[in-house]
């Protein structure tokens, strides 16, 4: 089989370690495509299906010729990832405008410009679903897949979309390790991929072991709030996703206290 791939700027040749790279950035066919599939037509909280419905309808002035997507937002990538990137949850006018994670909004012009750097996508820029942005090696997902009132998914809500996370992960055998995009997400990843005793603190470029030899690493999470304020800046994320290369590459993990490590099995 041809194995597709792109020349990175850094002299790097990437490829897609399932073997193939997908056409719009998210496989065509396969168990994550079925996944998929059945992740789109989720109505099971009643409150997000009208609010990303709602949104989808008024639309933002700029936007108004656009058909917004107003769906659940599934993850995409490398099925045969080695890297996880968890965020929060679709943006109104972002996922839930353009349909795939992270595309169309501010936050995600910084994560996908810093993967490109760091050698995890082809593309600086993600725009819409047929941009041609491809993922290396790189799986990016929300705990939560449809966009939820002021960012703010409800616990009942977090609880409803669990078991679609759980089937994404069950389909990522191949995840060494796990950025979390902010501290939700880093509790997300513990309670999907832990337990981990005693519980470690999230902080920007924190890092904690996990079972089965999985490493989290902590990033800010890559909103406006942060990015503007200088709070998150573009060498502090390439410095997380630089970390997670560099574990991938068989770096030792920083945290090698046995007390420290992730315990067996789940709560
Ligand atoms: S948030 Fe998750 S569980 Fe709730 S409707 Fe959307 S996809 Fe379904």
């Amino acid at each position: 089989m041809r194995i597709k791939g792109w020349r990175h700027p850094n002299g790097d040749w990437l490829r897609c370690r399932a073997g193939g790279l997908r056409g719009v950035g998210v496989e065509t066919s396969g168990p994550l495509e079925e996944l998929r599939q059945q992740v789109v037509e989720c109505r099971r909280c009643p409150r997000l299906v009208a609010w990303r419905e709602q949104v989808a309808r008024e639309k933002r002035a700029a936007f108004r010729d656009q058909t917004y997507w107003g769906r659940p937002v599934p993850g995409f990538g490398d099925p045969a990832a080695r890297l996880l990137i968890l965020g929060l949850a679709p943006a109104a006018h972002g996922g839930n405008r353009t349909g795939r994670i992270f595309t169309g909004d501010r936050s995600g012009d910084w994560l996908f410009a810093s993967l490109w750097r760091t050698g995890f996508a082809n593309q600086p820029t993600s725009v819409s679903r047929d941009d041609g942005m491809e993922l290396a090696d790189c799986y990016i997902t929300a705990p939560v897949k449809c966009a939820p009132p002021d960012n703010k998914p409800l616990p009942a809500e977090r609880a409803n979309c669990a078991p679609w996370l759980d089937a994404e992960l069950a389909l990522l055998p191949t995840i060494r390790v796990v950025v979390a995009l902010g501290a939700y997400a880093w509790d997300e990843t513990l309670r999907h991929l832990g337990p981990v005793r005693p519980k470690p603190r999230f902080g920007h470029g924190a890092e904690a072991a996990l079972p089965d030899d999985r490493t989290l690493l902590g990033s800010y999470h890559v909103s406006q709030q942060n990015t503007n304020t200088g709070r998150l800046t573009e060498p502090m994320l390439d410095a997380v996703f630089g970390r997670a290369r560099a574990l991938l590459s068989g770096a030792a993990p920083a945290d090698p206290d046995p007390k420290r490590r992730a315990t067996d099995g789940r709560s």
